[in-house]
């Protein structure tokens, strides 16, 4: 051995090549053991000034007497991303009721409960929205020093979800709303999603135009929620798929034209329009509802001569729009007349729903709305 590797275990020197990388190992090692050490140092400091000059804010939790004295330390053990954290925590006793109690449990933000520290919690959270839980659960133990089970992760992902309290007001914003079939609960086809966003047009970035969108809506099951939610805020412009009947949801509505368009194929497979001659169509109804002058007659008449010709599932799925498809003329404070700039936040909603087993729709549910609420509500900290 030389004398410059003396003070290193030889595992480190080894002669396989990869000196570099094992002495880097070691010292993180020794460095994450030299944190925690510190972190306890300072928490201990911190706790015995607390208790000499917040000694007026410390009362008995018992008896509310404030003749406490210090009595001695409780050892703690959090994770961290950094490993283990070994903490003093400091007692004290009432000398009254001879109550023994740490006072600052709440103030350091670590509850008797709390197992983790929160920037390891908020790691698993966020990469619990992007995979499976024991997808997340590997990779948190691959990238950090802590871990948190499987089903840990579950689990803070369904507390941070019940967390969350959604914007409220949506006053002059215009409100999109579309679904989209998950797998999820008993039934054979899934449960709806059923997502509600504003979208307001952000500035231009690299010459092109943004969308700022934030969520206001997200649950998995039937139509009914997302109505009572729509009810009580009852935004100003509602641009929504035609998927239900939202018209007393807000105060002006307008049925998406993608979708009225794109839904118009199938109506004309039912009335057995056939294939070669759907595309027309829809291209003639896709100019009707641009036209913002002639639109609304050219529109009922369309929809007459539909009827004329036998195709009534056509006609009456078009008539059953009528009052929805030229909101927008009549009312100029549509940002937008159409579902798209959901469709990337469908796309990103089936890419974590789709996992190839079934979800329970409550488990669903928990983590789409912490991933959108991440994504649209909370830019600093979710943005992708
Ligand atoms: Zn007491």
């Amino acid at each position: 051995m030389l004398p410059g590797e003396q003070s290193l275990p030889e595992v480190i020197v080894s002669p396989d090549g990869h000196v570099v990388n094992n002495l880097f190992l070691y010292r993180c090692k020794q460095s994450d053991q030299a944190l925690a050490r510190q972190v306890n140092e300072d928490f201990m400091s911190l706790q015995i000034y607390w208790f000499k000059n917040r000694r007026q804010q410390l009362v008995c939790p018992r008896c509310s007497s404030l003749n406490l004295i210090r009595k001695g330390w409780r050892n703690r053990v959090l994770m961290s991303s950094r490993g283990r954290l070994r903490l003093k925590v400091l007692q004290s006793r009432c000398k009254v009721c001879g109550r023994t109690f740490r006072p600052f449990n709440g103030w350091a933000g670590i509850p008797s409960s709390r197992r983790f520290l929160e920037e390891l919690v908020e790691k698993a959270v966020t990469l619990g929205t992007q995979f499976s839980f024991s997808r997340s659960a590997k990779t948190l133990k691959l990238l950090t020093s802590g871990a948190i089970s499987p089903e840990g992760i579950r689990r803070k992902v369904a507390d941070d979800a019940n967390r969350i309290s959604l914007p409220q007001s949506t006053a002059a914003q215009t409100v999109l709303v579309d679904a989209t079939k998950v797998k999820a609960g008993r039934k054979q086809r899934g449960e709806p999603v059923y997502l509600a966003v504003t979208a307001e047009r952000g500035p231009q970035k690299h010459g092109r135009p943004t969308c700022i969108k934030n969520l206001i809506h997200l649950h998995v099951g039937d139509a009914a929620p997302v109505k009572k939610r729509l009810q009580a805020i009852r935004p100003d412009y509602l641009v929504h798929d035609g998927g239900e009947n939202l018209t007393d949801c807000a105060k002006n509505v307008q049925r998406c034209r993608w979708h009225l368009t794109h839904q118009l194929k199938h109506y004309l497979w039912q009335d057995q329009v056939p294939h070669a001659l759907r595309p027309a169509f829809q291209k003639r109804v896709r100019s009707i509802l641009a036209d913002r002058m002639k639109g609304p007659s050219r529109y009922k008449r369309f929809t007459d001569n539909l009827m004329a010709l036998g195709y009534e599932k056509t006609a009456s799925h078009l008539h059953g729009a009528a009052n929805e498809a030229f909101t927008y003329v009549k009312e100029q404070g549509f940002t937008y007349i159409d579902t798209s700039p959901l469709e990337r936040e469908m796309r990103e909603l089936n890419r974590r729903a789709d996992i190839g087993s079934r979800w329970s729709p409550k488990g669903l549910e928990n983590v789409l709305k912490v991933l959108f609420h991440r994504r649209l509500n909370n830019r600093s900290k979710g943005q992708t």
